[in-house]
């Protein structure tokens, strides 16, 4: 586990220009080719070469043989060499995975957040789980394992590794996540927003120009925006942009809801998947017999008389279950489950076109834990809505899309941190946590 640390903390500024200039060449690179890339002197990419093959993460392939030159030997990246693990925690869900120096996942596991657990309880659960994941993973040897990242809904503390007073984890104020973590695990480990690792791992997997300005919609418990631009992912000041839950979208007289800022039709009370599902229960949409409580699976929601019980839907659980039920109503074309999620289409179009004027991005991403059940059922009406918004002023195409990277894209993003800081020259992106 020392060695870990140690690779990430002293391979310094060069390593990561070389190691990236490796990763992005997968027929990989002779070192006269780094040399010119990285603009570095031979003598010095000779010397960081030969670290990185000690090191195990870069490997010799072959020779390649040019004219009349010596035969220069070709470098590429052993993706095997060393592993990532990036964990999601989410009220509702925790979900993991081992990924290799490629960013590609080796491992994966989700499981429920305990349900009214204790911090202490939730660490407990999230160190078991990474020690089961690895003891599963013959492939990931403990000492190849670089660091642990953790995408948190915010607001965090990116400095002091801290998530401070998430409304939807109660009892997780000022607990000190990153370094106890990182104490029981001997690994680094390092803090981000959930949003801002699921943009990293968008960006992580893009092509061609895909990856050079997009934003991330996150649709979770609550909803925030990761933002991509020139290539490079915005944190801001304290790491926590993309408070978006605020942003009107519907005027109070077209059925905006009052928001505890004082306004009505705020997006985060429009989108709120516990309102929409409350709603759709008081008008008997979901909750009927083999309702919400059947699709939860044994020991589910199930009330006395087989209806949801709304008490029960501040269980993330329940919430889901009856989420994917009122989302079943609207694919068995039920008007009243239609028309809800139409008025939810129509809000995310409306603050969609807001972020596409103010950011200048040409492509939208929507993921997250709750786009999963309805991003198929709502994407046409979206992107149609942003299309023909009077709204929109950019003067190119805005393509909305699902993120490609499913369910695990926030998990594969906290991955992608501790990946980063190996590859990113950025001098602040070598400051892993200290305590490992
Ligand atoms: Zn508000």
């Amino acid at each position: 586990m020392r060695r870990g640390t140690n690779l990430v903390a002293v391979g310094g500024f060069n390593q990561a220009v070389v190691l990236d200039l490796i990763r992005r060449a997968p027929e990989g690179l002779s070192r006269v080719e780094l040399a010119h890339a990285s603009g570095l002197s031979p003598q010095t990419v000779s010397n960081v070469a030969r670290r990185l093959i000690d090191d195990g993460l870069v490997l010799e392939a072959g020779k390649q043989v040019n004219g009349r030159g010596k035969p220069r030997t070709i470098l590429q990246l052993d993706a095997q060499g060393g592993f990532a693990i990036g964990v999601h925690l989410d009220p509702s869900l925790i979900a993991f995975v081992i990924t290799d120096l490629d960013g590609a996942v080796v491992a994966r596991r989700i499981q429920r957040t305990p349900v009214a657990a204790s911090p202490t309880q939730v660490l407990d659960a999230m160190q078991t789980s990474i020690d089961e994941l690895l003891a599963d993973s013959p492939e990931v040897p403990r000492d190849r394992v670089l660091g642990v990242g953790i995408a948190a809904p915010g607001p965090i503390d990116r400095e002091r590794g801290v998530i401070v007073n998430p409304p939807l984890l109660p009892g997780w104020d000022a607990v000190p996540l990153r370094d106890e973590l990182a104490r029981r695990l001997g690994v680094p480990v390092v803090l981000e927003k959930d949003v801002t690792a699921a943009a990293a791992a968008e960006l992580w997997s893009a092509t061609g120009h895909d990856g050079d300005d997009f934003a991330f919609f996150y649709y979770g418990s609550g909803v925030g925006l990761g933002i991509v631009l020139d290539h490079t992912v915005l944190r801001g000041a304290s790491a926590n942009v993309g408070d978006v839950g605020h942003t009107v979208v519907r005027a109070a007289g077209a059925g905006g809801v009052p928001c505890q800022c004082g306004m009505a039709g705020c997006l985060g009370v429009q989108t709120s998947p516990l309102r929409l599902v409350r709603q759709a229960a008081e008008e008997g949409v979901i909750g009927g017999p083999g309702g919400a409580g059947g699709a939860a699976g044994p020991g589910g929601a199930d009330g006395v008389d087989g209806r949801a019980d709304l008490d029960d839907l501040e269980d993330p659980e329940t919430l889901f279950a009856a989420f994917r039920e009122l989302a079943d109503r609207v694919e068995q074309g039920d008007p009243r489950a239609q028309a809800l999620f139409g008025a939810l289409a129509d809000d995310v179009a409306t603050a969609l076109v807001r972020f596409a004027d103010l950011l200048d991005v040409d492509r939208i991403v929507c993921g997250g834990p709750f786009w999963e059940p309805v991003g198929r059922l709502m994407l046409g009406r979206v992107e149609r809505a942003v299309r023909t918004s009077p709204a929109l002023v950019t003067p190119h195409p805005v393509r909305i899309g699902s993120s490609a990277a499913g369910d695990d894209v926030t998990a594969i993003g906290a991955a992608c941190q501790v990946l980063d800081a190996l590859y990113s020259p950025r001098p602040a992106n070598l400051l892993l946590a200290a305590g490992a």
